[in-house]
């Protein structure tokens, strides 16, 4: 084998380990940023269903929310999504617990800020989804 061959061989191999080495570790950090911003979208909707809307209307916990009622609230009466496409799964009611279809039940593991000082109302789903 031709030494010139053999360098260019060696150089390529190690672009390919390098490029083995480095995409899995850029892509985790890009799925940790995108959930980073999921939760905080998350927490915003949680805020709204758990403090705004309910405080607002004197509700008690499991009251039903009108969706238009949560988007009062949001920036250009837009429901956040979360940054994968994902739609949110909202259970419109008073303590209710927003979750991401992608990313899963993140406000599992947050302290919840709830204005009825009890635990946030679980739903899987929203109602008719
Ligand atoms: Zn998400």
């Amino acid at each position: 084998m031709h030494v010139r061959r053999r360098i260019l061989l060696v150089v390529s191999a190690g672009a390919v380990l390098f490029a083995l080495g480095f995409l899995p570790s850029h892509r985790l950090a890009q799925q940790k940023r995108e959930q980073k911003k999921c939760l905080q979208y998350l927490l915003q909707v949680n805020e709204v269903l758990n403090c705004c809307v309910p405080l607002e209307k004197k509700m008690k916990p499991g009251d039903p929310i009108a969706p238009n009622d949560v988007l009062d609230f949001m920036k250009d009466r837009v429901l956040p999504r979360c940054p994968s496409g994902c739609k949110y799964l909202v259970p419109y009611v008073a303590g209710g617990r927003p979750v991401c279809p992608r990313h899963g039940d993140l406000l599992r593991e947050v302290a919840q800020v709830n204005v009825f000082g009890s635990q946030a109302i679980y739903l899987k789903r929203s109602p008719g989804e």
